[in-house]
């Protein structure tokens, strides 16, 4: 069964989310670098479990043209010399 979960512009996107129920993850066009070394060292944290084969990491990218955003798998993965501090990109 698929959820969304969409948020009104008031709403907090603080929100705790069970491992089990994610998909996919998608970084915003904007996100800061540190978020997304942060975010990349908490998916690494998680790859041995199961739901990481089911998990898809993207990046939105705009199209200007179409006035949309898609999303590509990302080439970032977290960086292993500085223990999650940064990233890498492939
Ligand atoms: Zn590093």
């Amino acid at each position: 069964m698929e959820v969304h979960k969409t948020f009104k512009s008031t709403e907090s996107r603080d929100v705790e989310v069970e491992f089990d129920s994610l998909a996919e993850v998608i970084f915003g066009m904007k996100m800061e670098n540190h978020h997304l070394a942060y975010i990349l060292a908490f998916l690494d944290s998680i790859k041995n479990l199961d739901q990481w084969f089911a998990l898809t990491i993207s990046e939105a990218r705009a199209v200007p043209r179409e006035l949309r955003f898609r999303h590509v798998r990302t080439t970032k993965s977290s960086c292993t010399n500085c223990s999650g501090s940064g990233y890498i990109e492939s």
